[in-house]
């Protein structure tokens, strides 16, 4: 039983004591030691070793064969296939397609529509409104309306001018029934004239007229009284282009499209008509009154003419009357006035006769030009008095002059003056050349 008991004891204490601290002992210490070292050894070379190895075999391998391949197959097929079949498609589809469409469709549809619009439109209103405007205006005031006798309108406008030293003037007044509905009182400029005071006053009448409410006038008719005949025959005449004949019309074409009948009626002066009296005296006081500001002050271009005219002779007299050497012209011509309303026309015969210039011995002699001045009839000097009056060998010439005339003998200022035409023709039937060749001959 002790022996039992013993063996028991041992094997239970040693194996177990033994076993626990061996197995522990070697167990965990050498698993521990050998699993921590190959696990850790090999984890970390394996997976270090192995992923790295991968990761960068597998990336760098995979990513660039990849990439490069993949990209490069796409980006070259892309671009060499893609875009050249876009390209391609798309530029014809868009040439042949949309070109055509836009020159067969656009074009003319623009075209079309702009020109219709433009043609259409445009034209038609600058034709509607040139040609009416241009018509009415200068066709249609062609036609102004005269009247001879007087008679009733809605408005009677009684016009007059004056001219006076002076100044220059234009009244207006108008009625409406008996009742003055309005006068005017226009001053112009000294150098304005008479007629241009008389349109002056029509134009102001009828601009009156335009200005009034129409639809108070019933009907719409007004006569406009003025004691000028010039000045009615002035609108009338369609080649006065004067200012104030071209506004006056134009305002009674304007009038006219407003439905105004306007007619014209020339009147008597001083006979005791009472529109015209009162419009007389209003243009007198306008031409009268130096206080007035100066409504119109276009020059007619007949003054400017007619002054630069005067001037001019003015200058001409002065110079003509000092000349010394226009003493033979003077003969023909005592005055510029004499010469400037003579119709001679000047041949170079006819200057010489008239200066004494040239064409006869005696000139030539008096400038050395020949040494004896005899003349072919055998007078010792040719003048050109011995040509006309005394030179038998132009006797056929002088008497066909004398019988033109009538009575012998006149002055030479009644040759250029009374007998221009017989004159002109006696002059020009001398042959001066010949009367001046034949005497070399002989
Ligand atoms: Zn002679």
């Amino acid at each position: 039983m002790y022996e039992h008991t013993y063996i028991y004891t041992y094997i239970y204490t040693y194996v177990h004591t033994y076993v626990r601290t061996y197995v522990r002992t070697y167990i965990h210490s050498h698993i521990r030691t050998y699993i921590h070292t190959y696990v850790h050894t090999y984890v970390r070379t394996y997976i270090h070793s192995y992923i790295r190895t991968y990761i960068h075999t597998y990336i760098h391998t995979y990513l660039r064969t990849y990439i490069h391949t993949y990209l490069r197959t796409y980006i070259h097929t892309y671009v060499h296939t893609y875009i050249p079949t876009y390209v391609h498609t798309y530029l014809r589809t868009y040439i042949h397609t949309y070109i055509p469409t836009y020159i067969h469709t656009y074009i003319p549809t623009y075209i079309h529509t702009y020109v219709r619009t433009y043609i259409h439109t445009y034209v038609r209103t600058y034709i509607h409104t040139y040609v009416h405007t241009y018509i009415h205006t200068y066709i249609h005031t062609v036609t102004i309306k005269e009247i001879d006798t007087p008679e009733e309108s809605t408005i009677s406008a009684y016009t007059d001018g004056s001219k006076s030293e002076e100044g220059v003037g234009a009244g207006v007044v108008i009625y409406y029934g008996s009742n003055t509905i309005a006068s005017l009182k226009v001053k112009l400029g000294y150098r304005c004239s008479n007629n241009q005071a008389e349109l002056l006053a029509i134009y102001k009448a009828l601009e009156i007229i335009n200005s009034l409410n129409k639809d108070r006038f019933n009907p719409q008719t007004a006569v406009i009284y003025t004691d000028s005949r010039v000045a009615i025959d002035s609108l009338h005449n369609i080649n006065n282009h004067s200012y104030l004949a071209e506004e006056t019309r134009k305002m009674i074409a304007n009038l006219d499209r407003r439905e105004w009948k306007i007619k014209f009626s020339w009147v008597k002066a001083h006979a005791s008509i009472r529109g015209n009296e009162t419009a007389d005296r209003i243009a007198k006081e306008a031409a009268r009154n130096t206080d007035m500001k100066c409504d119109f002050n276009k020059i007619p271009k007949s003054t400017i003419y007619r002054e630069a005219e005067e001037e001019a002779m003015q200058k001409w007299q002065r110079d003509w009357a000092t000349s010394q050497n226009a003493a033979a012209t003077r003969q023909y011509f005592p005055t510029i006035q004499h010469r400037a309303r003579s119709k001679i026309k000047l041949t170079p015969k006819m200057t010489a006769v008239l200066t004494g210039h040239g064409m006869t011995k005696a000139y030539l002699q008096r400038f050395h030009l020949i040494e004896e001045a005899t003349c072919s009839c055998g007078d010792e000097y040719q003048s050109m008095d011995h040509l006309l009056f005394h030179c038998p060998n132009l006797s056929t010439q002088q008497e066909a002059f004398q019988q033109h005339i009538g009575t012998w003998p006149v002055s030479k200022e009644d040759f250029a003056s009374k007998h221009q035409k017989g004159f002109s023709d006696f002059v020009n039937a001398i042959d001066f050349d010949d009367i001046q060749q034949t005497d070399q001959q002989t």
